[in-house]
């Protein structure tokens, strides 16, 4: 099926053939219909499928059937949870955007650098914002945008979004834009409770690729390498020099394991950078921009490194610790395999870890072989209690505070859960 079918019109149509796509993927085909039709949508979308342009192309022709008119509110407002993800949506708009016969004003808006700016530039509104909820807030604290014209609001990655984590802030921005706006959420996993969170703020949304529990790109090849966990960056530096491994993605529990493995590795002479939370914005920026131009031969990251960033051919994710959360792991190797590239990911299972990773094969239906790389075979006998088993500790030994907020989730009502997290009981709510 080619986009012409689709009801795109010709600029739109430009811009795909520019970017080299000659066909819609199935998220495309399925979902520019109904965002046209201006329904509200749920999409359960792999990582890597092409959701960007499955929003961003009707986005953007529903823009030029209707112009905003006045030049103060936004039309679409894009929600994402990590600065990189705005910036990288917000790139792929103006792409989109590109041969547009009237000019369309798009604007990523992210924390960690100087709000003066961004106000700036957004006087007279904007057609398209991409924002973190955080920034967005400020701004609008801030009297530089008001989001009362917002059209069509899209969250993507919706299941961290909707996360009580995220739920105040995200309450905040809704309570200030229209009901009758159109809502799309886009995400690679759909817990239940997730589920029940979206039923709050959209109307009788088209879902999509039902996934009740999370779908993997096919082209991932998964391997588990049983490993002591003193070994572990030596068997990473085999690998890598073994293999020939171009570029590698390697995920750790804790932002000071991202700093210690990057500097281990560097010492071993190959080119590594930490990337985490705690970093400036510049030094995140940077270190993406290097990884992706292949300055940087491995990126070591927190899970921030997990959400929907998109990293043209890498052919290998490693996780040297594993993800707290079972959903986490398709997050997380869904960086690699993207766009029907082949990719391969690498799981290192500690003695310790091994009931943990049983968890995660258990979710997501598969059991894979545990192999042992001669020279780093793993002893079981060796690991005393008291040695530290992963820098950051699983899950299930302790339950952390995210862990406990999850819990309570589960056991409020959707309504309550957002109640909670604004800290206002129910009969305090404004009928
Ligand atoms: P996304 O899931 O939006 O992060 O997209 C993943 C990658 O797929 C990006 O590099 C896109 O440029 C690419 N992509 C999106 N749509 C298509 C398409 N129809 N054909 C080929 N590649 C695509």
């Amino acid at each position: 099926m080619p986009f012409s079918s689709l009801g795109l019109t010709g600029s739109l149509l430009l811009a795909v053939a520019e970017q080299g796509y000659h066909s819609p993927t199935e998220i495309q085909r399925q979902a520019i219909p109904i965002i046209l039709a201006g329904q509200d949508m749920r999409a359960c979308a792999p990582t890597g499928s092409g959701k960007t342009a499955a929003f961003a192309l009707p986005l953007l022709q529903r823009l030029s059937k209707n112009p905003t008119g006045s030049r103060v509110g936004i039309a679409a407002l894009i929600l994402a949870p990590t600065r990189e993800l705005v910036l990288q949506i917000a790139a792929a708009c103006q792409r989109y955007a590109h041969f547009s016969p009237h000019p369309v004003k798009i604007m990523g808006l992210v924390g960690g650098v100087s709000l003066n700016p961004q106000m700036m530039a957004l006087r007279g509104g904007a057609d398209i914002v991409v924002a973190t909820p955080g920034r967005l807030l400020d701004l609008v604290e801030h009297n530089a945008l008001k989001l009362d014209s917002v059209r069509t609001l899209v969250i993507d990655e919706a299941d961290k979004l909707l996360e009580l984590g995220f739920a105040v802030e995200l309450a905040r921005v809704l309570d200030q834009m229209p009901q009758d706006r159109q809502t799309l959420l886009f995400s690679a996993t759909f817990p239940a409770v997730v589920e029940r969170l979206a039923d709050t703020i959209q109307r009788t949304p088209i879902s999509l690729g039902m996934c009740s529990s999370p779908t993997m790109p096919a082209v991932i090849t998964q391997r588990a390498i049983s490993v002591d966990p003193a070994r572990r960056t030596q068997l990473l530096r085999h690998l890598i020099q073994q293999h020939g491994w171009s570029r590698v993605l390697v995920f750790v529990a804790t932002k000071y394991a991202t700093g210690h493995v990057a500097e281990k590795l560097r010492r071993a002479g190959i080119a590594a950078a930490a990337f985490n939370g705690e970093l400036s914005q510049g030094v995140r920026a940077q270190a993406l921009s290097d990884f992706q131009a292949a300055r940087l031969q491995v990126l070591v990251a927190t899970d921030l490194a997990g959400r929907g960033i998109d990293i043209a051919q890498l052919p290998v994710v490693v996780n040297f610790d594993l993800p707290r959360a079972a959903d986490d792991y398709v997050h997380r190797i869904g960086r690699t395999g993207r766009a029907g590239e082949a990719g391969e990911a690498v799981s290192f299972v500690t003695p310790a870890a091994e009931a943990h990773f049983t968890l995660i094969e258990k979710r997501q239906r598969m059991t894979l072989l545990r192999e042992q790389v001669p020279g780093f075979e793993s002893t079981p006998a060796a690991i005393a209690p008291d040695v530290p088993v992963t820098i950051g500790g699983i899950k299930g030994k302790r339950k952390s505070k995210k862990d406990k907020r999850r819990e309570a989730m589960e056991v409020m009502s959707p309504a309550q859960a957002i109640w909670a997290a604004r800290a206002v009981k129910p009969e305090q709510q404004k009928s």
